[in-house]
Order: structure tokens, then C-alpha cells, then sequence
């Protein structure tokens, strides 16, 4: 059985046990996010083309705040709701997670670590597929490391200068949910002016995801500018490692280092 057709089974299996399950679903015009509901033709379920799930399951949750649901979802989809739900964006009490392993050739593309979905202490959920080991970093990556400081500074100032700023890369990302936007708030950003002022614009954004930012590889795949932006990412998700011992998305109990606590909105698993 292929991956999808098994996905399809389970799902259908899965699916009067619970409110709905969202997935990717063909359409006429190709593929979009769809809730099925119990009852439902699962045929149209499709793993590709891959689509972030994470921030539709916040919609979701916060429009029906009683409905038990599933998510059909990829190793960066069950990374993004990790940190999600330590920040009170999800609630993995009322969410099931059909975990889609993402195959050799996948994690190649994606450059990414860790293609299968780490379900270990996530109230319920199941593996679909079998779990093959990570693939090695963006070339860029190592490149980097070598160049000098001068040299990394030509580097993004290249890249940057591209940016039509857009907000592409925030508005896909699923760790970008803050209610007032760093990014538009003229003191920092100024409107009307392109390329966005260098580094202040992205670098307000990278900061803003260290000890946040799974690697979902989405930032990238949607730049209209084709600037590589999960180097930097990825640098920082390093850093973050070797600093802080700290792996965004991996462990639902783990407090992240960098997020302020405050007393009357504590992180998920803090009491005060
Ligand atoms: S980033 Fe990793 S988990 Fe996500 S789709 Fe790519 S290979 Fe799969
Ligand atoms: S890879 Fe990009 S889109 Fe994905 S979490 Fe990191 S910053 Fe956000
Ligand atoms: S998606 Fe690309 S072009 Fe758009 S704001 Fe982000 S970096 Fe700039």
C-alpha cells in the first residue's frame, strides 16, 4: 500500500472518533487545506503537494473551542504545534495526530534533520511510514561558516537587497503569531521604503525565532525573491543548540530558554 492510501485508512479509520481531520485535499485547481467531517469521502486526501497545517489548526481550535480533532500532519507540522502549544496558540488535549514520516528522497530536498514526526509526549497520536535517519545540512550552511565577517556581511546584504518585503515569510510562518508585528511598526520598519532597511528587517524576525523556528523550510518556499532564508534559520537553530541545549519542537515539556514568563500568561506547563 502506498503512504497516502494507507494515510486515506487510517484517517477513515480514525475519523467517527473524532469532529473532523484536516488534511490536504485535491481540488480542481490542484490542492488545498480541508476539514473532513465524519461521513466524508476520504479519496480526494493527499500528502502532496506538502501544505503547513500548524496555523489552520490554531484557527480551528480558537473557532471551535469544544471539537475534538485530527491532523494529518509532516515532522515540521508535529514541530510547529509543539512550540505552538507551549505558547497557548494549540491544545494538544483536543487534537490527535496522524504523523506522516517523510521519506529519504523528502528529507533531501527539505535539507531536514528530522523527517518523521516525534509523537513521544504528545497526548495521542500514530506513526504513518517508517522513520529513515535525517539528511545533512543546506551547503550554504557550511560555506558560511567559512566565510569572514566582512564576507557573511557582502553575503546577506546581496540577499537582503532582493526583498520586495512582502511578508511572505512571516505571514506562512507557523511561529510567527504575535498580535502587534515588530515588523510594522514604523519605529522599527519604515513603510513605503524597499529594499527593507538592512539588516534591521530581517534580522527583527530571525531574533524573533531563535528558540523557535523547526525548520519547516516554509519562509524559503515561499519568498518571492528566492533569498535563502533558512541559512539563517539554520544558523540560528545552531546557535540555539550549542548555547542553549535547546531543540525547538522536540520535547512539548521542555520550557524554551529564550520566551519571557509572565506572571498572569505562563508558558504551557508553568504554574505560578
Ligand atoms: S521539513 Fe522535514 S518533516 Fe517537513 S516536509 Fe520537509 S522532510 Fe518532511
Ligand atoms: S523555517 Fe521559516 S517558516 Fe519555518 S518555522 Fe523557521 S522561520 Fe518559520
Ligand atoms: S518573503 Fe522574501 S521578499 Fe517577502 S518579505 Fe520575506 S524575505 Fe522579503
Amino acid at each position: 500500500m502506498s503512504q497516502e492510501t494507507d494515510t486515506r485508512a487510517r484517517a477513515a479509520e480514525k475519523l467517527p472518533e473524532l469532529d473532523g481531520i484536516l488534511a490536504v485535499r485535491r481540488t480542481v485547481e490542484g490542492a488545498a487545506p480541508y476539514l473532513f467531517r465524519p461521513g466524508d469521502d476520504l479519496t480526494g486526501l493527499v500528502l502532496e503537494p506538502r501544505y503547513p497545517l500548524a496555523s489552520i489548526v490554531a484557527l480551528l481550535q480558537r473557532r471551535h473551542p469544544e471539537a475534538r480533532l485530527g491532523v494529518v500532519a509532516r515532522g515540521c507540522d508535529v514541530r510547529a504545534l509543539v512550540e505552538m502549544a507551549k505558547r497557548h496558540q494549540v491544545d494538544p488535549d483536543r487534537l490527535y495526530l496522524l504523523g506522516v514520516a517523510c521519506t529519504s528522497e523528502e528529507a533531501e530536498e527539505c535539507y531536514c534533520p528530522d523527517p518523521a514526526p516525534r509523537l513521544e509526549g504528545w497526548p495521542e497520536g500514530e506513526l504513518l511510514g517508517e522513520r529513515v535517519p535525517g539528511a545533512g545540512p543546506h551547503p550554504l550552511v557550511a560555506r558560511y561558516d567559512e566565510m569572514a565577517l566582512e564576507e557573511r556581511r557582502e553575503f546577506w546584504q546581496e540577499q537582503f537587497r532582493k526583498c520586495i518585503k512582502c511578508y511572505g515569510c512571516r505571514n506562512i510562518c507557523p511561529e510567527c503569531f504575535c498580535e502587534a508585528c515588530a515588523l510594522e511598526n514604523p519605529l522599527w520598519v519604515e513603510p513605503g521604503m524597499l529594499a527593507p532597511p538592512f539588516p534591521t528587517f530581517h534580522l527583527i524576525r530571525a531574533m524573533h525565532m531563535a528558540n523557535r523556528c523547526v525548520g519547516c523550510r516554509q519562509c524559503e518556499l515561499t519568498c518571492p525573491a528566492h533569498i535563502p532564508l533558512t541559512v539563517l534559520y539554520d544558523l540560528i537553530r545552531q546557535d540555539v543548540a550549542q548555547l542553549l541545549d535547546y531543540e525547538p519542537g522536540a520535547d512539548l515539556e521542555a520550557p524554551p530558554p529564550l520566551s519571557l514568563t509572565l506572571t498572569d500568561a505562563p508558558l504551557r506547563g508553568e504554574h505560578h
